[in-house]
């Protein structure tokens, strides 16, 4: 048994076997062959052996005959490990016995054997683990045993461990069979993170380098309220996490009967609690779980799962299907918020040295234009259906918005002209994720209808933290003291201006910072689906006096770790049952 910590990022137990992809993305299938095919693995595995070592013997002369005899010898000893006759024999006995494929042989095999290598702690040994790795992969290519991004081909239900998954890999994972994931890279805050949760995935980033140690098929165990990856579980751990999702199906019941309750404090305040969404069919399970609406859809997931770039058509096909669906609650939808870990088709900049400093969101979509307008056209045809609000993300000047504003006036103009169903009346809105839209608010909301506070930008720009880079994810905090001050100016210019804000970053989805929110006055959150009842259950079960009496408190405070212990405290006195130990 082997336990690991990383960054817990989407909540929950999920148990399964490993489905490890290297760095590459590459998977090595676990396959076990009829007892009739050994002999022939065999033979596959000594040709292959006899492929590599032919090719390693030539780069050991053309290496030599370059850099010197010194550098060749690299190749020398990668040749006479290839040789080890150790090797031979458990390969052979795990082909001939054990029935494995010559691929999944050469994968256990070598990779024990790193494995044992990196153990000894020893770093010229540490050295020659990776050169046993090297030779796996090379052996595991020529047996053509090594595939690419193969997670749509899944029969059976897994774990998947990889060295990365970026947020449209992850949006594209088959919820059938993939029970949760591990990435070695990854930060608290990055789009990886937040598809997890859509998708309701329990999830872990930003692990470190542990790939070598796992095997294909292996059991592994991703707690994603606590952080911990579990391999080989001993009996005794796996029994506990199996009471643990026996104790998380359980509150999930209880919390499923608020469904019908409104957000509604102790002494009868009414919260506005609306869902994030990322796609359309998440609707379903919005309602399901009684949201207000649709506080924020992250439209740019259009591009994100889809093979070609989406046409107006696409557009109106999803956003109609969301305002039909939600029957008259309002729908915020977000214009695209492509760029830094988000991708769309086409290179849309250079290779940009700082993404989330570049090219993106409301920069991106006003420098492509042809992308900008269909959405803008679809957002104005899809609100003839319903409730429509239009929000601009990543808003820093008033430049961008009075832009914005008009480009959506032109499309207008233009469906008015094309005689094509529309409205133009709808709520337009911004939202508040950098500290510059922040300390020139008082301007912005002369020009726009609502703000909403995205909470996950706005502590990235303001700590001046990447948020999906794991070497920096213990300063990435929404409950920074910084912060919670630029968020309580926020309520203040808005509540000067009575304009409607909400919060629809991450930091309303946990119920602690959820009741601060409320006692720093705000009344509209905007959360991911799977966090709905325990943040209504946290709302139903305080006054807004209390929630007062905890930001007064917070706001003494000068690090966001006293914040959060003080807010977990407070919870744990106020709603006991939302925390499971
Ligand atoms: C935010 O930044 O808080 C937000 C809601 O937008 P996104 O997470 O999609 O950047
Ligand atoms: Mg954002």
């Amino acid at each position: 048994m082997v336990e690991l910590q990383g960054i817990p990022v989407s909540p929950g137990v999920a148990i399964g076997p490993a489905l490890v992809l290297d760095s590459d993305g590459f998977r090595i299938p676990r396959t076990i062959v009829a007892a009739e095919e050994a002999a022939d693995e065999y033979v596959r595995l000594r040709d292959a052996v006899d492929a590599v070592s032919k090719r390693l013997e030539a780069h050991r002369l053309e290496t030599s005959a370059v850099a010197g005899e010194d550098t060749g010898d690299i190749f020398a000893a990668q040749l006479q490990m290839l040789h080890d006759p150790r090797l031979h024999v458990e390969l052979g006995r795990r082909i001939r016995h054990e029935q494995h494929s010559a691929g999944y042989a050469v994968n256990q095999v070598l990779h024990h054997y790193a494995a044992a290598l990196r153990r000894l702690d020893n770093p010229l040994l540490a050295d020659r683990a990776e050169d046993v790795l090297d030779i796996e992969k090379q052996l595991l290519l020529e047996l053509g045993a090594m595939t690419r991004r193969p997670l749509s081909d899944l029969t059976e239900p897994v774990v998947v461990l990889s060295h990365n998954l970026t947020p449209s890999e992850t949006a594209n994972l088959d919820r059938r069979y993939v029970r949760g994931f591990c990435t070695e890279t990854g930060g608290p805050g990055g789009h990886t993170a937040i598809v997890a949760k859509g998708l309701e995935l329990p999830a872990i980033v930003g692990i470190g380098a542990f790939l070598d140690i796992v095997n294909e098929g292996d059991r592994v165990i991703v707690d994603g309220d606590r952080g911990r990856v579990i391999i080989n579980p001993d009996e005794q751990m796996l029994e506990s996490y199996q009471q643990r999702i026996q104790l998380r199906k359980s509150l999930s019941a209880r919390l499923a009967e608020l469904r019908d309750l409104p957000a509604e404090t102790a002494d009868g305040v009414r919260i506005l609690l609306s869902a994030n969404i990322e796609f359309p069919h998440e609707t379903a399970v919005c309602l399901q779980r009684g949201a207000d609406g649709i506080g924020l859809y992250r439209t740019e997931f259009l591009y994100l799962s889809s093979e070609e770039e989406p046409s107006e058509e696409d557009h109106y096909e999803a956003y109609s299907q969301v305002v039909r669906e939600m029957g008259g609650r309002p729908v915020v939808i977000r214009t695209l918020d492509l760029g830094a870990d988000k991708m769309g088709h086409r290179p849309l900049a250079e290779q940009e040295h700082n993404p989330f400093l570049g090219l993106r969101s409301i920069r991106l979509s006003l420098r492509n234009l042809d992308l900008f307008r269909p959405q803008l056209r679809a957002v104005l045809r899809a609100a003839v259906h319903g409730d429509v609000r239009v929000m601009f993300p990543l808003i820093t000047t008033m430049a961008e918005l009075r832009q914005a504003r008009m480009l959506l006036n032109v499309v207008a103009d233009d469906l008015n002209n094309e005689g094509i169903p529309f409205r133009s009346d709808i709520p337009v809105g911004m939202m508040v994720e950098v500290p510059a839209a922040v300390v020139m608010l008082e301007h912005f909301v002369r020009e726009v209808d609502f703000l909403s506070i995205g909470t996950n930008d706005l502590a990235q720009y303001t700590l001046a933290v990447d948020r999906s880079n794991e070497y920096v994810a213990d300063l990435y905090q929404s409950s920074d003291p910084a912060v919670l001050r630029l968020i309580r100016q926020c309520v203040e210019v808005a509540d000067k201006f009575e304009i409607p804000l909400a919060v629809c970053g991450e930091m309303s989805s946990n119920p602690g910072r959820a009741l601060l929110l409320l006692g720093l006055g705000v009344r509209n959150l905007s959360v991911p689906p799977l966090a709905l009842p325990q943040v209504k259950k946290a709302i139903r079960s305080v006054s807004i006096d209390q929630c007062r009496e905890i930001a007064c408190r917070v706001m003494k405070l000068e690090a966001a770790r006293d914040v959060d212990m003080y807010l977990l405290d407070r919870l744990g006195d106020i709603v006991p049952e939302l925390i499971l130990k």
